[in-house]
């Protein structure tokens, strides 16, 4: 019986995705007008193949480069060495790359691939968290954020929203190009959280004036103004709340519980030995000095055998017994913004703390935004590729895909990222190494 490699769905493929990122670069202007023997769209692929093989630094990236494969596989014709990198990439505003996120999202919604992720009545989950991946004494750009110590020293950081659509059900998130958190917000952290959130909000509106969205954040979200924000570009929430930051909103809960108008719930998972309870309560105001902001307050008790834990959130999708649990697992779902879109960048190989350059104006916020990009690519992947799926489940972790992946990439000629997963998938019989096919 032979073993055949999974079918692709075309245009959700990483060779078409690459295509979608080269076009979209290559419509962006050069900074530095006519003149380079690299070409910028050349020095914008480079820094995404480097994420999109994880690479660990532009050195190793440079010392180890298959040249002949990073131009059959990302069409790159010459590749610059990292200080060139840096120097190009530095004057580009990271807001140039949003078009690019835009024509990628544009395949996945081509490719139905949405679909998968729709949550409610036709709305997308889509979660918000500021994350920061940048922080140094000495190290610092024109974009960092600096914090003033007592003792007059300074810390410089970087901070960015990041913003992603999630599902309940699903591993796989869709990132959308995050908004940078820069020094012209201020440096309190929850004022420029705030400031970010109101840009990408709008921003989002531009780009997608018809999407339905159920937007969830943490509770630091959970204000008026925002709601207010939320609510003017038809954007449906729901938010975390705690009961030491929103005391009138508890005591208002405390109050309806008292008139007889909260419902109770409780199930018991026997299987796996967890007790769900919860009470729920309709339109009560936020704040007791903002009566306008009237929301549905959900609050729920996870009790498993050593720990009972507690969720509360605010929505303003009405709350039913046949709604709450679905609107609680949306809720609980916010932390694969953090756990499966910002730790993984940390952790598995994205290297996204680390610093690959910082420049001196926006090059750590375009490499971070460039990173996002590759990780789309990667999730699309994850979400649409059973021979990417299969390849994962065959090696048994993405950190070892990566390390395979990128062992074949300098080792072997490729014609295409599909012939690298057959490759990883079938095993290495059926390649010729690069000396083979080397006429020089
Ligand atoms: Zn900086």
């Amino acid at each position: 019986m032979s073993i055949v490699a999974p079918q692709e769905r075309k245009h959700l493929s990483a060779d078409a995705l690459f295509h979608v990122v080269r076009s979209g670069f290559a419509n962006i202007p050069d900074p530095r007008g006519e003149h380079g023997d690299i070409s910028f769209t050349d020095a914008l692929m480079s820094a995404f193949a480097m994420f999109s093989l994880k690479a660990p630094s532009l050195l190793a990236f440079d010392k180890e480069r298959a040249e002949g494969n990073l131009h059959t596989i990302y069409g790159i014709e010459r590749v610059p060495c990292d200080t060139h990198m840096r120097e190009i990439l530095d004057p580009v505003s990271p807001k140039w790359l949003r078009p690019v996120f835009k024509s990628v999202f544009g395949q996945l919604q081509r490719g139905k691939a949405l679909e998968e992720m729709v949550f409610l009545d036709g709305h997308s989950l889509l979660a918000l968290d500021g994350t920061g991946y940048f922080s140094s004494q000495t190290i610092h750009c024109a974009s960092c954020l600096p914090k003033v110590h007592r003792n007059g020293s300074i810390t410089y950081f970087h901070q960015m929203l990041g913003a992603a659509i999630i599902h309940p059900d699903l591993r796989a998130v869709i990132p959308l190009m995050p908004e940078p958190i820069v020094r012209h917000d201020g440096t309190a952290k929850n004022d420029g959280e705030r400031n970010a959130a109101k840009r990408f909000i709008a921003k989002l509106r531009q780009d997608h004036p018809h999407l339905k969205f159920i937007v969830t954040e943490d509770s630091l979200s959970s204000n008026a103004p925002h709601i207010e924000t939320l609510h003017a570009h038809g954007l449906h929430y729901i938010l975390g709340v705690k009961a030491g930051d929103h005391p009138s909103l508890f005591q208002q809960v405390e109050a309806a519980e008292h008139a007889g108008r909260v419902t109770y719930d409780a199930r018991h998972d026997r299987a796996v030995g967890v007790e769900h309870r919860l009470r729920f309560v309709n339109d009560v105001p936020l704040h007791a000095s903002n009566a306008d902001v009237r929301v549905h307050c959900i609050e729920y008790w996870e009790r498993g055998a050593h720990k009972v834990q507690h969720f509360s959130w605010v929505t303003d999708l009405r709350v039913s017994k046949r709604n709450v649990y679905h609107l609680l697992r949306g809720g609980r779902a916010r932390w694969k913004i953090e756990n499966e879109t910002c730790n993984t960048l940390k952790n598995q190989g994205y290297h996204f703390a680390h610093t690959y350059g910082h420049g001196t104006q926006h090059l750590s916020v375009v490499c971070a935004t460039i990173m996002m990009l590759a990780f789309l690519v990667d999730q699309t992947q994850q979400l649409c590729c059973a021979l990417f799926r299969a390849v994962w489940a065959k090696l048994g972790s993405k950190r070892l895909l990566w390390e395979r992946m990128r062992a074949l990439f300098y080792d072997y000629a490729l014609r295409s990222m599909r012939h690298l997963l057959e490759t990883l998938f079938y095993g290495l019989k059926k390649l010729q190494p690069l000396w083979a096919v080397d006429s020089s």
